[in-house]
């Protein structure tokens, strides 16, 4: 994916934080580091909202499960209804294709 130079124009390596033409700051949609946001089916304790976000988004899935329970807690209803929102609006991880035998440790294939 290249990005464009919003001063001049000029195309750039995604990476660029910087045109190297007019030297201006490059505000390009930089690449999430991630997938889309699905809730995989492995390793989900619940319903795999915290994992669909955190690996989606690079973070730690623990420091999201930690601070979901939290505010599940301190919160008073509003993040139950923002699980169940995710739950209900987040699609569940697609199959693969094609199932290796278990023990093989190249389950899932994607990872
Ligand atoms: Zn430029």
């Amino acid at each position: 994916m290249t990005v464009y130079c919003h001063q001049c124009g000029n195309a750039l390596p995604p990476t660029a934080r910087f045109c190297s033409n007019c030297g201006s700051a490059v505000f390009g949609p930089q690449p999430i580091p991630g997938r889309p946001l699905v809730r995989p089916r492995v390793g989900r304790q619940i319903a795999g909202v915290c994992l669909a976000l955190a690996r989606a988004n690079g973070w730690d899935v623990a420091v999201v499960r930690i601070i979901t329970v939290v505010g599940f807690c301190v919160s008073g209803g509003t993040f139950g209804i923002a699980y169940l929102a995710g739950w209900i609006g987040i699609p569940e991880e697609p199959f693969p294709e094609v199932y290796p035998p278990p023990g093989t440790g190249a389950y899932p294939p994607h990872i």
